[in-house]
C-alpha cells in the first residue's frame, strides 16, 4: 500500500505530532524528530500536536513530561492545542476510546480472543527458533469464537491476513514494510485488558486528525504493524516517514539514556537554544549549503526530501562551531539574558546588568563557544579578587620586569581619561624606553589583571576593567615579583 503520495497533495492541511514517552530526559534523538515534527506542520501552515504515551505506567513520570515540555520550550518548539484537550493528551487518560476501538474490532471480526498460555507461546518460540524462522503466532485460537464472558483469561489479537497492507511507501525511506506472513497475529490487548502500543497509537494519531507520523527509524517495524489496524478500522492512514538513527562520531549507536545528549545537559553545558536547535536539525537534514539559519528560516526551508537515509554522526566540535556563530550574532538584549544565570553562578552572587558588563561581553563574545567559558572569561571582571595562575605568574612576573611595569603604573596612575586611547600611547611610551616589544610589556600586566595569558586586546581589557582595578592589580603583581625576588627566585 503507498501512503506516500499525501506528501504532495496540498489540499491536506498537514498535521503531525511529537509522541514521547515520558520516562526520561528528552535527548538529541526526540529532540531532532520534534524538531523535523514541527518544522515540516510550519512549514506546510500545519499543525504540530503534543501527546504522551504513558503507557508504560511503571517508568512514566510527570517529572519526565515536565522535563520534555521544559526542554521543547527552552528549544523554541511550539505546539498546537489538540482539539478537545485542555493540556497534552496522556494515553493513560485514553482507555475508554481504546476499549471502544477494541470493542469494534472484536465485533467486525479484525481481532479475536486468544487463550494460549505462555507455555505454548513458548513452545511455538522455540519451534521457530529451532527451525531458524521468526517466531510467528500460529492462529489456533483464530477461529475458536471465544466470548467475552471466557473463565480463562484472554489477551486480543489483530487478524492478520496474508493481503494485509504491512507496506508503505515511506516519505525517508522509500518503500518499506514486511511481509504479513511475517507478523502473524499480534496481541493488541492483553490479558488484563490494557491495549499494547500499537493500538494506542494508532487510534491516538487517528483521533487527532495527523496526516503525517514523522518518528525514528526504530519504530519501522511499528509501521507493518499499525497499518493493518488502520485498514481493519477503515481508516486512512498517515503519510509515515522514519528518521535514521543517530550515532556517535566513532560509528557507535547513541544511547538514549547517555545523560550527555540531554538537552537539558546541553543547557547546563552553557549552549544557547539557538545552537542546539540548529545543530539538531542538520543532524540528518540538509538544505543545500545552508548550516547557519534560525528557528523560522528552518521552518520556511524545511522539505522532507532534504533529509538524509544514512544514521547521521553526532560531532561535537560541530556544535561548538554552530554555537560560537550564535554567541557572535545574538542581539546584546538576549545574550545577556543567556549568560545571566552562568554569570552569577561565576560571581557567586546575582550580577547586576550594566553598560560595562555589555561592553565587556562584547569582547568577550568573539572568544567565547558556550556561555560557561564565556562567564570562566568575565570572572576576572566578575571578582574584586582575582587569582594569578602559577605557571603564568612565574613566566610573565620576573624581576626583571618589576622596573617597567612600575614606571607604566605611575604612567597609568597620571592619566585623567582611562580609554583605549589615552592607554595606547602611554604602554608605547614605556615601552619604548625599555626597549621593550609591546607584547612584552602587554603579556606581564595580561596576567596581573586577567590572572591567565589570555583575554582580549590589552587596551580594551584595561579600559573595560577601570582604572582603579586595573592600577591595584598591577601593584599586587609588583608585589609577587618583589615577593618573589626576596625569595631568591629566577
Ligand atoms: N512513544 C514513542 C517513543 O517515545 C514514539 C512512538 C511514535 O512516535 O509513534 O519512542
Amino acid at each position: 500500500m503507498s501512503t506516500g503520495g499525501l506528501l504532495e497533495c496540498a489540499a491536506v492541511p498537514v498535521v503531525t505530532r511529537y509522541a514521547p514517552s515520558p520516562t526520561g530526559a528528552l535527548h538529541i534523538g526526540g529532540a531532532r524528530t520534534a524538531l523535523f515534527c514541527w518544522a515540516y506542520a510550519r512549514h506546510h501552515d500545519g499543525q504540530f500536536l503534543l501527546r504522551f504515551e504513558d503507557t508504560d505506567r511503571e517508568r512514566s513520570t510527570l517529572e519526565s513530561e515536565t522535563v520534555v515540555l521544559e526542554a521543547l520550550r527552552w528549544l523554541g518548539i511550539d505546539w498546537d492545542a489538540v482539539p478537545g484537550f485542555e493540556d497534552v493528551p496522556r494515553q493513560s487518560e485514553r482507555g475508554p476510546r481504546y476499549e471502544e476501538v477494541l470493542a469494534k474490532l472484536l465485533e467486525s471480526g479484525a481481532a479475536y480472543r486468544c487463550v494460549c498460555d505462555d507455555a505454548r507461546l513458548e513452545h511455538l518460540r522455540e519451534r521457530a527458533r529451532q527451525g531458524g524462522q521468526a517466531a510467528v503466532y500460529d492462529g489456533a485460537c483464530r477461529e475458536r469464537g471465544i466470548a467475552a464472558d471466557c473463565a480463562e483469561p484472554f489477551c486480543v489479537r489483530l487478524r492478520i491476513d496474508a493481503h494485509a497492507p504491512t507496506r508503505w511507501d515511506d516519505a525517508i525511506a522509500g518503500a518499506s514494510g514486511q511481509d504479513a506472513s511475517d507478523l502473524g497475529d499480534y496481541v493488541v490487548a492483553r490479558t488484563d485488558g490494557t491495549p499494547i502500543y500499537h493500538l494506542a497509537c494508532s487510534v491516538d494519531d487517528h483521533d487527532m486528525g495527523v496526516t503525517h507520523v514523522i518518528r525514528g527509524r526504530e519504530h519501522m517495524s511499528s509501521t507493518s504493524r499499525q497499518l493493518p489496524l488502520y485498514s481493519a478500522m477503515g481508516w486512512q492512514p498517515p503519510a509515515f516517514a522514519h528518521v535514521p538513527l543517530l550515532v556517535e562520531a566513532s560509528g557507535k549507536k547513541l544511547s538514549k539514556r547517555q545523560d550527555a545528549v540531554s538537552v537539558q545537559s546541553y543547557r547546563e553545558r552553557g549552549f544557547s537554544p539557538q545552537a542546539v536547535l540548529n545543530f539538531i536539525a542538520r543532524l540528518g537534514w540538509g538544505h543545500g549549503d545552508l548550516e547557519l539559519f534560525d528557528r523560522e528560516q528552518l521552518a520556511e526551508v524545511f522539505e522532507m526530501s532534504g533529509v538524509g537515509h544514512s544514521a547521521s554522526q553526532v560531532h561535537e566540535d560541530k556544535l561548538l562551531w554552530i554555537s560560537q556563530h550564535w554567541i557572535k550574532t545574538l542581539p546584546m538584549d538576549e545574550l545577556v539574558e543567556q549568560l545571566q544565570p552562568f554569570l552569577d553562578a561565576e560571581a557567586g552572587r546575582p550580577v547586576e546588568d550594566s553598560a560595562e558588563l555589555r561592553k565587556l561581553l562584547d569582547l568577550l563574545r568573539e572568544r567565547s563557544k558556550t556561555w560557561v567559558e564565556m562567564a570562566a572569561q568575565a570572572g576576572f571582571w566578575l571578582r574584586d579578587e582575582i587569582e594569578l595562575d602559577p605557571k603564568a605568574a612565574r613566566k610573565q612576573l620576573k624581576a626583571g620586569i618589576a622596573g617597567p611595569l612600575g614606571e607604566l603604573r605611575a604612567a597609568l596612575a597620571d592619566l585623567t581619561e582611562w580609554t583605549e586611547e589615552t592607554l595606547d600611547p602611554t604602554f608605547h611610551a614605556v615601552a619604548e624606553k625599555h626597549d621593550l616589544k609591546l607584547g612584552k610589556l602587554a603579556q606581564p600586566v595580561r596576567v596581573a589583571i586577567v590572572g591567565v595569558p589570555q583575554s582580549p586586546g590589552i587596551f580594551e581589557t584595561l579600559a573595560v576593567l577601570g582604572k582603579q582595578r586595573s592600577l591595584q592589580r598591577i601593584g599586587a603583581a609588583l608585589e609577587y615579583i618583589a615577593a618573589r625576588d626576596s625569595e631568591g627566585g629566577d
